[in-house]
């Protein structure tokens, strides 16, 4: 036969479980033993070293060159004990995933000999070659170096024989060419502006850490069969496939037994990253055939970053020892659920108190009340700022597309905390507040912990919802650096809360009480945030209408989701906290867009390819052997077409197929070309995406019609139905 589909079918059914020993010791023996964590770091440094390194994650203060030294050869100590022959500064460039340049410990001197050497100047700041890196036009040729800079927040650990030293990557010139940096700047900014919120509740709080926990779906593929799809090799996804029969319409994954040999596979990189301390805990078979979600305990939010980057690299690596290639892709399959990455926030200070958990009482209530109530306000000012946050081209086959929640950004807090802001909003009465009144609001206050007992309403439609202790941003992709998500909704958060504390500060010295200040501040954002606020269906079609009689956005591609990166009061917001400037924040629209055309057209060639050289001929085959067969009947029987209607209608039909696919193909090139001649990145990404894209589906509708047609044998890539259902 020779096909490399049937070859990798024959493969799959030799394929035993790889099961994994798991380590004899508990996970508590094991856990973090592969990172250079604090109680790491406090045994291997002097007092003074220790102190200072710590200071230095707290306040942000300058680690001086001595102490550097100390680190870097503590950690190299530490590391090479542990089998380290290397280090590299691990960071994270706009290109979405990590990189690394490994370096040698050894370093040769005099007489043919080699020593072990790694100094603080090499730990604290690097200059990898990285001009190839995208940068928005941030780097001319002249000023082209990056610096790569250590990040003390987040620890050192091992991969495999490499130390890597998580840091953030600049331009010369001190521009963020990274998702780290920025992220680290927000992550103050809201520190600052949340601990001046929380002084009216509790003098003791003096820090607040934004804490994030994310949720990784994916799917898994055999490799032989992943192998056999260019499309799945170049862009993470099926762009041709009939959907198999049977899909999720039975609901018989999610939460379904784990097969052994997926099992065998998830022990094994939850192993590796438990050592690596990332506190993965929750693993489930998810909604589509072969989907699975992996999800940690929360985390302070860089590091959480950190971990999950780390541990999407683990699970591309470990799959291939297991024969099966992970797809983080957003949508790797039409016609079945796509893949996000719930990111879980919320806001933790250092007395150890959820700022959106409620309290016990009416006063730790209101303090919950204020930060619940100025998240919403800040998503309602500024929705379109989150949505072009989780902007790409991956992710625009799932916003939208009736499984994961709309391209329209809404905040759902379930009934019964509407009902509450409904009541604050009403018995707040304009002018001084009497006894009375202030009774019977903290009464009504009072009452949140019992409501969130019984609050068990579970909107899955909406891309921001509250459940219970934190907001859920459900619109994030599976693919993306949470880092984007976080630098966005902290941002807003952190501009509202600066808002809110000016606002209640003036009603005080205008003579309010603190608690009226407050209560009457958020009965203010309540009424002018009602119209992000969403209970209903998020799929619903009334939805969309609505939304747009509310005024709210609905941006369905990126091209028009990433154009608010260049207004005025979006650069105003990200330069007035000193996050990112005009000219980073530029920069960063240009290299999103430019990721965006570069996708696109890799999937438009694969997909060309793939029709011309897989699929036609695939189809043309058969088509020969339908020819041969009506003319072998004709010369058995003696009259022409004798016996073979069937046989010409199926010519007929592959004739026609072939004829659009051919057609359609070279028009998408056209399109490309066309595109590929625009100077602007704008109106390039918008002619890809309204030219170029739409051909995508007209191809896939007569290729899937192909696959129904051609015999079985002679169809080349592997189908839906196989590398959905193949454990
Ligand atoms: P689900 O949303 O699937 O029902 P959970 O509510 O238990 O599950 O939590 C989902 C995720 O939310 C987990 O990753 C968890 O660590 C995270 N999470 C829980 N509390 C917080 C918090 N205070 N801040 C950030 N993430 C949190
Ligand atoms: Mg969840």
């Amino acid at each position: 036969m020779g096909s490399i589909r049937i070859k990798a079918l024959d493969d799959l059914g030799a394929r035993k479980p790889n099961f994994v020993k798991a380590p004899a010791d508990k996970v508590s023996d094991y856990y973090g033993m592969n990172v250079f964590n604090v109680t790491e770091m406090r045994s291997h440094l002097t007092k003074d070293a220790y102190k200072a390194v710590m200071n230095a994650i707290d306040t942000g203060a300058r680690i001086d060159r001595s102490v550097a030294d100390q680190v870097a050869t503590a950690m190299k100590d530490w590391a090479m004990a542990k089998g380290a022959t290397h280090y590299t500064h691990w960071f994270q460039p706009l290109t979405g995933s990590t990189a690394e340049k490994h370096d040698a410990f050894f370093e040769p001197i005099e007489d043919g000999k080699a020593i072990e050497r790694f100094e603080g100047s090499l730990l604290i700041q690097q200059e990898p070659d990285a001009s190839s890196f995208p940068n928005g036009g941030i780097r001319n040729t002249f000023e082209a170096r990056g610096y790569t800079a250590w990040d003390p927040h987040s620890p050192a650990f091992i991969l495999g024989t490499t130390l890597c030293i998580p840091t953030i990557f600049i331009s010369y010139t001190g521009e963020a060419l990274d998702y780290k940096m920025p992220l680290l700047k927000v992550l103050d900014v809201i520190d600052k502006a949340a601990t001046d919120v929380c002084k009216y509740f509790d003098k003791n709080i003096n820090k607040v850490t934004c804490t994030l926990g994310w949720e990784q779906e994916y799917f898994l593929v055999d490799a032989a069969l992943y192998n056999a799809r260019p499309d799945l090799v170049m862009s993470g996804r099926a762009l041709v496939g009939h959907i198999s029969a049977k899909g999720q319409q039975l609901d018989d994954h999610y939460f379904g037994t784990i097969s052994d040999r997926v099992l065998a596979y998830i022990q094994d990189f939850e192993i590796e990253a438990l050592k690596l301390g990332i506190p993965v805990k929750t693993r489930h078979n998810e909604v589509a055939p072969n989907q699975f979600e992996c999800a940690p305990v929360f985390e302070e939010a860089n590091l959480a970053v950190d971990h999950n980057l780390l541990l999407m690299d683990l699970m591309e690596k470990i799959a291939r020892k297991h024969n099966f290639r992970v797809l983080l892709h957003e949508k790797p399959f039409a016609g079945i659920n796509g893949s996000g990455k719930h990111n879980n926030w919320s806001l933790s200070t250092n007395t150890g108190v959820n700022l959106l958990a409620p309290g016990k009482n009416p006063k730790t209530n209101l303090r919950f009340l204020t930060f619940f109530i100025n998240t919403i306000k800040a998503i309602a000012d500024n929705a379109d700022v989150l949505r072009a946050s989780i902007a790409s081209a991956t992710n625009d086959h799932r916003l939208g597309a009736n499984e994961a929640p709309p391209a329209i950004v809404s905040v759902f807090i379930g009934s019964q905390l509407t009902e509450m802001l409904d009541k604050l909003e009403k018995s707040i009465q304009a002018g001084k507040m009497t006894p009375e009144d202030k009774t019977a609001l903290k009464l009504n206050i009072g009452k949140i912990p019992q409501l969130m007992l019984d609050n068990t309403d579970r909107n899955r439609t909406s891309p921001f919802a509250f459940t219970g202790n934190k907001f859920e941003f459900r619109a994030v992709g599976s693919t993306a650096n949470c880092s984007s998500a976080m630098l966005a909704i902290n941002t807003l958060v952190a501009t509202q809360l600066k808002a809110f504390t000016i606002s209640v500060d003036a009603r005080i010295e205008a003579g309010d009480k603190k608690d009226e200040a407050i209560l009457k501040e958020l009965q203010k954002l309540i009424k002018e945030s009602k119209k992000i606020r969403f209970e209903g269906n998020g799929y619903g079609e009334e939805w969309v209408k609505e939304a747009k009689k509310r005024g709210l956005s609905n941006l369905k591609d990126t091209p028009s989701a990433l154009q608010v990166m260049t207004s005025p009061s979006y650069i105003k917001l990200f330069e007035d906290l000193g996050i990112l400037s005009k000219r980073e924040v530029l920069a960063r629209y240009e290299v999103e867009l430019e990721t965006y055309i570069l996708k696109l057209q890799i999937e438009s060639r694969v997909l060309g390819d793939m029709c011309l050289t897989n699929i036609l001929p695939a189809a043309i085959k058969y088509q020969s052997q339908l020819i041969t067969n009506v003319q072998g009947l004709a010369s058995i029987s003696g009259k022409k077409n004798n016996g073979s209607s069937a046989q010409l209608a199926l010519i007929k039909s592959i004739s026609e197929h072939v004829d659009r696919i051919y057609q359609y193909v070279h028009e998408m090139v056209d399109q490309r070309k066309k595109a590929n001649k625009l100077e602007d990145t704008s109106k390039k990404a918008k002619a890809y995406c309204d030219n170029v894209k739409p051909y995508f589906d007209q191809i896939r509708y007569h290729t899937d019609k192909l696959e129904q047609i051609v015999d079985d044998q002679v169809w080349a890539l592997p189908k839906l139905r196989e590398l959905l259902f193949t454990k």
